[in-house]
């Protein structure tokens, strides 16, 4: 039973009210109370329906309540939940199976989330720099880039806001601006034990690193042995059309390791480490681990999750493809849209007055979207999203974009 009515406002009131008292206040979230959810689809409390184009920040690629989903989260957790590492269950090993195959690569640990993946790899890193000299510990990664909140993944994320508050951090991280190959050769050297890219720039502002710029990141990283790392938390795992983002290059740049996440199990969390043989062969017996990584439902519904994906990535390009030309049209109407970028469903809009105005317009109107970086309309829906719903989506937006304020114009 859905409740609705007007006791439904004081409700939601009580729980902000609690959550003010309650939790550490780190977020600033939007006064929305959600229940439930159905494809594109959730409800809030008072049973308003808003069309999802943000999908719990890319993680719910099949939408709410997907019915395969559904019916193997029910299945397994009357079967076993989580058992730990110090046992089988058999779902680990087939998932490593599908997250190799996919990416080319050949082992797989198991995280809980972005951040921990992350930090995984940074020890990878550590220990392959480690065993071939003392001074061989430096990171080379990107300005603008966001790899996660642990004191390590924070020391490799290139923007200040995040880290200044608790620093010092990781000691030789070296920060270069995305695309500049000239600065990827200076600052790559024989101290360099670890590189690390998001293939497309997703906190930043959906900016993509261009081909010729992984293949310069492969060639240095072999040439100084540095492992190349691809964080496709964000862009990865089928939200680009492709398995992973660095696929879409041609011929492919494969990493050293890559880290996946958000949608991997379509809303349970779940991290992976994907690492060459040479990568993989860093972390030794007791070197690392998880007490709840790899769990057995997590696991299952991520394999169901890659049963469903390989026949869907055609649409993901395709359904990307029609909303960005939708996205370029309206932005013949809107003069203060700069750019429409991304891969996929991972998609950008530039523009060059504050976005946030949009966002909570979008809201009242039944459409929930994002702005990152001050300026970026940042748009992660579900891979199921139809042509119709994005109809509806371009819609509202013109709605919206049209409440922009007259003063809005291109600076000088
Ligand atoms: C979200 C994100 C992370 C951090 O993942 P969490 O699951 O939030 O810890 C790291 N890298 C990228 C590119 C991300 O988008």
């Amino acid at each position: 039973m859905i409740p609705t009515g007007p006791g439904e406002q004081t409700a939601s009131q009580a729980i902000i009210d609690l959550e003010r008292q309650y939790l550490i206040q780190n977020y600033s979230r939007y006064p929305l109370l959600l229940r439930r959810g159905k494809g594109c689809y959730v409800y809030d409390a008072g049973g308003k329906r808003y069309l999802d184009l943000i999908a719990g920040i890319g993680v719910n690629a099949l939408g709410h309540a997907h019915p395969r989903i559904v019916k193997i989260i029910r299945e397994q957790a009357a079967l076993l939940i989580h058992c730990s590492n110090l046992y089988y269950h058999d779902f680990q090993a087939p998932l490593a199976r599908r997250l190799a195959e996919t990416s080319g690569l050949a082992r797989v640990f198991f995280a809980n989330s972005g951040t921990e993946a992350m930090e995984g790899a940074l020890k990878m890193i550590r220990c392959h720099g480690r065993r071939i000299g003392a001074e061989k510990f430096e990171v080379v990664s990107l300005e603008n880039s966001f790899h996660g909140r642990t004191l390590g993944a924070l020391s490799v994320t290139g923007q200040e806001k995040y880290r200044v508050d608790f620093e010092p951090l990781l000691p030789g991280v070296r920060f270069i601006p995305p695309n500049d190959i000239a600065a990827l050769e200076e600052a790559v050297g024989e101290r360099t034990a670890g590189i690390v890219i998001e293939a497309i720039q997703g906190e930043g502002g959906v900016y993509p690193v261009s081909v010729e710029y992984l293949r310069k990141a492969r060639e240095l990283a072999d040439r100084h042995n540095a492992l190349l790392v691809f964080d496709e938390i964000q862009c990865g795992v089928g939200r680009p059309g492709t398995y992973y983002a660095y696929q879409l290059a041609d011929p492919v740049v494969l990493p050293d390791v890559m880290v996946a996440a958000k949608p991997l199990a379509c809303g349970l969390p779940l991290g992976a480490i994907v690492a060459s043989e040479t990568a993989a062969a860093t972390i030794g017996p007791g070197m690392h681990g998880s007490t709840f990584g790899g769990g057995a439902l997590a696991c299952r519904v991520a394999l169901e999750f890659f049963d469903i994906l390989g026949p869907l990535l055609p649409s993901i390009t395709k359904t990307g493809g029609c909303f960005r030309t939708e996205l370029i049209e309206l932005a013949r109407h809107f003069g203060f849209i700069k750019q429409v970028r991304g891969f996929g469903l991972m998609i950008g809009v530039e523009l060059d007055i504050p976005g946030q105005q949009f966002v909570t317009g979008a809201m009242d109107q039944g459409l929930l979207i994002n702005c990152t970086h001050d300026v970026v309309l940042r748009f992660l829906p579900p891979y199921i999203i139809t042509e119709n719903e994005i109809d509806r989506a371009i819609d509202i937006l013109k709605k919206v974009l049209k409440k922009a304020p007259v003063t809005a114009s291109r600076p000088a």
